[in-house]
């Protein structure tokens, strides 16, 4: 803990998510952001170091390089963690398995993202799915952006009317936007090892859900769209009841008709005219007019921001982790109000 008695994180890794939980942790009242790690030095690694982020060297990286061209630095990976409380591991697919040693060397609570395989940590987190159960842990896996799109509806719809069946088609963006060295191809690429492995990944969270997935990548950088088709066991009396459950969940974000939200791209819009940190859109985005029910089918598209939906999740690993919230919604109003999202549509 820090003098302030907030709780001291740093962040390993800090490309896409880790710049994102980075600021993100920097906004909440009971944390306090004590580093970040770079490789080299970069656009990146300046913004942090304009921001007040004491800045570390990770991998290979050398302090010399840094400080050649003005950036100062702060010490190794090392002495970042021996001065946290917990940390965010957000390095590249893979390498946060390779970091996990070190942090139990240290004897060091990690939480570590979706691009792990689920043994990289004791459970996978997704915080409307099983906050309480991850309570204590001493590391999550915070399952990916798509998973956690799915995990999110999963607990809307499974504790209302029950799942008999779900399918998911998930149409994937082919890059982030800011890779260049891979991009939107030209071409629908469908993942031909079925069913994707967002299913199971999903059942780190939901053991028992009948979920089945496919997934395609399309020429997008935007967002990920899924089409759900789930039958379930009770019928909800209309749509309208369905939109409701959305409605009064925090993290989701739903639009109307008249909105003239016809896709991604306006979704996003809507995300760059909010606002918010990145412009980022971390709530499932959902079509009021696609939400359509006969009797116990339910069918539903959601847009996921790949880049960002995951950060709020981040936060509430933590407290989970440190049992720093009265429970689960406690936490998720505690971290949306900082990071400026709507608690209810
Ligand atoms: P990224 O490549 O944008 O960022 C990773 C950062 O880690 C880079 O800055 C890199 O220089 C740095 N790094 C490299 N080696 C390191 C090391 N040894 N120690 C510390 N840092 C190191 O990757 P990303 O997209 O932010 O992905 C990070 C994790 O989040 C992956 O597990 C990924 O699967 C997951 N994730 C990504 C997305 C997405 O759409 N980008 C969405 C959800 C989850």
């Amino acid at each position: 803990m820090s003098r302030a008695g907030k709780v001291r994180v740093a962040v390993n890794g800090f490309g896409t998510i880790g710049k994102r939980v980075a600021d993100a942790v920097a906004k909440q009242p009971d944390m306090v952001l004590t580093g970040i790690s770079k490789t080299r030095p970069s656009f990146e690694a300046r913004r942090a170091a304009d921001k007040g982020y004491p800045l570390f060297v990770a991998g290979a990286g050398r302090a010399a390089e840094f400080e050649a061209v003005g950036l100062a630095v702060a010490g190794t990976v090392r002495e970042m963690l021996a001065n946290a409380d917990i940390v965010v591991d957000a390095a590249p697919d893979k390498v946060g398995s390779e970091n996990r040693g070190l942090y139990a060397s240290q004897g060091l609570p990690a939480i570590f993202q979706g691009g792990e395989a689920a043994g990289v940590a004791e459970a996978s987190f997704s915080a409307l799915g099983n906050y309480d159960a991850c309570r204590g842990k001493k590391s999550l896996r915070v399952v990916s952006c798509n998973t956690t799109g799915i995990a999110r509806a999963v607990s809307v719809l499974e504790p209302r009317w029950g799942v008999d069946d779900w399918e998911v088609t998930l149409v994937r963006r082919a890059a982030d936007p800011a890779e260049s060295k891979r991009g939107p191809v030209n071409g629908i690429m469908p993942t031909l090892h079925l069913p994707s492995h967002h299913g199971p990944d999903v059942r780190t969270i939901y053991p028992d859900l009948p979920i089945a997935t496919t997934a395609l990548v399309v020429p997008t950088t935007l967002m990920h769209v899924h089409v759900n088709h789930v039958r379930l066991r009770k019928a909800p009396q209309d749509a309208a009841e369905v939109l409701r459950a959305f409605r009064g969940t925090p993290r989701f974000r739903l639009f109307a008709p008249w909105e003239h939200v016809d896709g991604t791209p306006q979704a996003m819009e809507y995300a760059r005219d909010r606002g918010i940190g990145f412009n980022d859109m971390m709530e499932n985005v959902i079509w009021e007019e696609g939400v359509q029910l006969e009797g116990k089918d339910l069918r539903f598209f959601q847009a996921i921001h790949q880049e960002s939906i995951v950060v709020p999740e981040n936060i509430d690993a933590i407290r989970a982790m440190l049992d720093l919230a009265r429970d689960g919604p406690s936490s998720i109003a505690m971290t949306d109000s900082a990071l400026g999202l709507r608690s209810k549509n």
